[in-house]
């Protein structure tokens, strides 16, 4: 009689419990430990599971007795424990490691700084529209191993944080998206641009040559690496300055993609979301529906049709001809940057929060070109002050959402746009960026 296996998970948020309702199921026997509270709901889930688990600490003694351990992505590799399953050599993945092995699904793996959420709901929305079975998980909804454990679906696509990534040993995606690089969770990569960027091409590893790559062309950092570390899945860039005799690009105003002998074409006009990123986004969403040969009739219209995701330049309401837009999620300089080019009227911007080290000068040009007025909203808005004080009418502060939306009505003339788009994170003033958001648009819908 083979030996029951002991799993050990660290972290009881979505991925963890997910990771524990489908280790229960191939018969492991399974302990979750958190070193913070776990959430009422997630107990709920362990107890129903009769899974053991513990909150406030970790038992190590018991959990250095694990055959393998998941690491749930919040928890750095520098924790003094995951050191300690290093040393003893015991094997530490990511729950995408874990679950690839309980499924013959096909991946498509989505990671990239920016971009992530939208494309991957995108994919989904086509893929679901031209009738394939697919499930959507990463760091939306229910985590890829609950779903694992409980439907049976032909294809998965994956939205993927580097964190993820980092814990992967033989997980590999039959389709991979990157879709842009710029600086981001320095922290947790000791700084080092270059060992962020190795984590995000972790997700073309394990790649085969029967496998394809969709990404920025654009995007120099992702370019510079190609070419010094060649991957080996079929590649498919998509670019907006050049044509891609295989991908995706942009020519007079349409979208154009080749694969093999056909092209896809649509017109970008007829696209609900704007801004060039999102061009980019749509290039990378419609590559992979015809890669997997969607009628080209559905992908048009499942392009047409797709409405964007909550907080991500998501329009809120058009009051006295002043259109007011949610950037809430841009907790960066690239995202703000893609908000304010996509900006065609004039525009009061709302920016501000937990600054990551920002540089704002990267903005001086699109400031200067469409911003009238600047609303400070954070706890610390000197750098901001410091940046723009020269190059707009207008700057103001407050440490009320309220009161800041108030503010941009009262500077908004005819014809303008009210923009929050924080380049920051929201932990000074609000619980996240969804929150941030969501008490713009009360804000915005009471005036
Ligand atoms: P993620 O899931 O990677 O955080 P989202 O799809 O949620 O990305 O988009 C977050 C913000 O990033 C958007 O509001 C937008 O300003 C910006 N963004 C979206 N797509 C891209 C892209 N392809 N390149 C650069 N910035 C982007």
């Amino acid at each position: 009689m083979t030996e029951t296996k002991k799993i050990a998970i660290l972290g009881a948020g979505e991925s963890g419990v997910g990771t524990a309702i489908l280790a229960k199921k191939q018969g492991f026997e399974v302990f979750v430990s958190d070193f913070g509270v776990i959430k009422d709901k997630y107990k709920k889930a362990l107890e129903e599971l009769a899974v053991a688990w513990e909150e406030s600490g970790h038992d190590e003694t018991r959990i250095l007795a694990s055959d393998l351990v998941m690491k749930s992505p919040g928890i750095p590799d520098k924790a003094p424990l995951v050191k300690k399953l290093h040393e003893k050599g015991i094997p530490v993945i990511s729950e995408i490691e874990f679950t690839s092995k309980y499924t013959d699904a096909k991946i498509i793996g989505i990671t990239g700084s920016n971009g992530k959420t939208t494309t991957t709901k995108w994919v989904y929305h086509l893929l679901k529209n031209g009738g394939l079975s697919v499930g959507m998980a990463g760091n939306i909804g229910d985590s890829f191993a609950k779903q694992v454990a409980e439907e049976n679906f032909d294809w998965y696509v994956l939205e993927l944080s580097s964190f993820q990534l980092d814990g992967i040993v033989d997980f590999k995606p039959h389709i991979a998206v990157l879709t842009n690089i710029t600086p981001d969770h320095l922290d947790r990569y000791n700084y080092n641009l270059n060992e962020y960027v190795a984590s995000k091409f972790r997700i073309t590893e394990n790649q085969s040559a029967d496998d394809f790559f969709i990404y920025d062309a654009d995007d120099e950092i992702i370019s510079k690496w190609i070419k010094e570390n060649p991957v080996k899945s079929q590649k498919l860039p998509f670019s907006l300055q050049d044509r891609m005799e295989q991908g995706a690009y942009i020519e007079d105003n349409n979208i154009k993609i080749n694969i093999n002998n056909t092209q896809f074409i649509m017109p970008t006009s007829s696209l609900k979301l704007e801004g060039k990123h999102n061009s980019k986004n749509a290039m990378a969403a419609s590559t992979v529906a015809q890669l997997l040969r969607i009628r080209k009739e559905t992908i048009r219209a499942s392009m047409e049709d797709f409405q964007g995701v909550e907080h991500r330049l998501e329009k809120v309401l058009k009051i006295n001809n002043v259109l007011y837009v949610n950037d809430s999620k841009a907790t960066n300089i690239n995202a703000t940057y893609y908000a304010l080019d996509s900006m065609s009227a004039e525009t009061v911007w709302i920016v501000g929060g937990v600054d990551k080290g920002n540089n704002y000068a990267e903005l001086l040009p699109l400031v200067n070109e469409k911003v009238k007025a600047i609303i400070c909203l954070g706890v610390d808005n000197a750098k901001i002050f410091e940046a723009f004080g020269n190059c707009v009418d207008m700057m103001a502060e407050t440490q009320s959402m309220q009161e800041a939306v108030q503010m941009a009505y009262k500077i908004a003339d005819k014809g303008n746009t009210v923009l929050l788009s924080p380049a920051c994170a929201s932990f000074d003033l609000f619980e996240n960026y969804e929150d941030r958001g969501r008490q713009f648009k009360d804000a915005v819908r009471k005036l």
